[in-house]
């Protein structure tokens, strides 16, 4: 697998974070006027990568201006602190239920670590480090971003995340939604149609806040759509019916093994025949063992998301999902 980063035009250029295995996360650069934007950072082991790139290029570190996770999990924000050490020019953008957790990191450690388990958490993610507060830029929603006269938009999108934002780039109609437009790999690309899946990561889904965002994104009648897992969709129009019928599926699912004894695999399971059944019509080739490479990961975490929004919903006496 190639980790240079692919050429997408437009000086925007996509980078393998190296996170797992080849194509499951990316970061972008974007540059325009002389000036840099990372968009995602990946993990602590991305910076390396992105650090040989720009010494390839020699493009000098106090050209990147902006770094720009969508959200700060740690496949998206984790090489945040690493990486703004080696970028003295930079500011940090986040949201501004992000910022705090930027710079006093020891929440988001333990709570991934609950999430991944402590072996697999320092192996995915190594060191996190603080970010000094003068450097973090709080992203107020519908603020802009001047990139060397190129106009980046930010837009607070709520459903994956409370903490997400996401980002128009007017140059190319496009949106680099982190994790609001859901999972597509190059594996779930066939050759009429491609797979695309919600990410329901624990702990703050919400269907009906995702919801939403679809639609605030889609109200800008974007021409592609940058996905962090993985690379450039095109046909956002088409493609996003997909995640609302999705959507609610799984809360049907959820709902419907609320009450199940050991209710995370049981909705694993679900959550695993509708996905692979989906995935084999657009790749009908695919051996089931295949498909548990590509989806495993993220149908657990999908499941776990899942029970904790059931949990929260009993917890507030949530009115239905609808
Ligand atoms: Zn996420």
């Amino acid at each position: 697998m190639d980790l240079n980063p692919t050429d997408l035009g437009n000086g925007i250029f996509c980078l393998d974070t190296g996170y797992v295995r080849p194509g499951l996360a990316a970061c972008y650069l974007m540059h325009q006027g002389g000036q840099w934007a990372i968009i995602e950072t990946g993990t602590s082991n991305t910076v390396p990568l992105v650090l040989d790139y720009l010494a390839a290029e020699g493009i000098a570190a106090d050209r990147i201006n902006y770094v720009m996770p969508t959200h700060i999990h740690l496949d998206h924000a984790g090489g945040a602190g690493l990486l703004m050490e080696k970028l003295p020019s930079a500011q940090l953008v986040v949201h501004p239920r992000g910022a705090d957790h930027m710079a006093n990191p020891e929440r988001l450690i333990s709570a991934s670590r609950e999430v991944y388990g402590i072996d697999r958490f320092d192996t995915l993610y190594g060191e996190i480090r603080p970010i000094a507060p003068e450097r973090i830029l709080v992203a107020e929603d519908d603020m802009t971003l001047n990139l060397g006269g190129r106009v980046l938009r930010i837009r607070h999108g709520p459903g994956h995340a409370e903490h997400h934002y996401c980002i128009w780039d007017s140059a190319t109609e496009g949106w680099f939604t982190g994790d609001n437009f859901g999972i597509s790999y190059r594996e779930m690309i066939g050759d009429n149609d491609r797979h695309l899946m919600p990410s329901t990561t624990p702990a703050q889904f919400n269907p009906e806040k995702l919801l939403a965002t679809l639609d605030m994104l889609m109200s800008y009648r974007p021409a592609r759509i940058y996905l962090t897992h993985f690379g450039v969709l095109t046909q956002p129009e088409e493609q996003v019916e997909k995640l609302r019928t999705a959507i609610g599926e799984y809360c049907d699912i959820a709902l419907n093994h609320e009450c199940d004894r050991d209710r995370i695999a049981v909705i694993r399971e679900a959550l695993t025949a509708r996905e692979f059944g989906l995935l084999q019509l657009v790749r009908p080739t695919l051996s089931a063992i295949e498909a548990q490479t590509i989806l495993g990961l993220d149908l657990s975490l999908n499941a776990q998301g899942l029970d904790a929004w059931l949990e929260k919903r009993k917890r507030y006496n949530y009115a239905g999902h609808r």
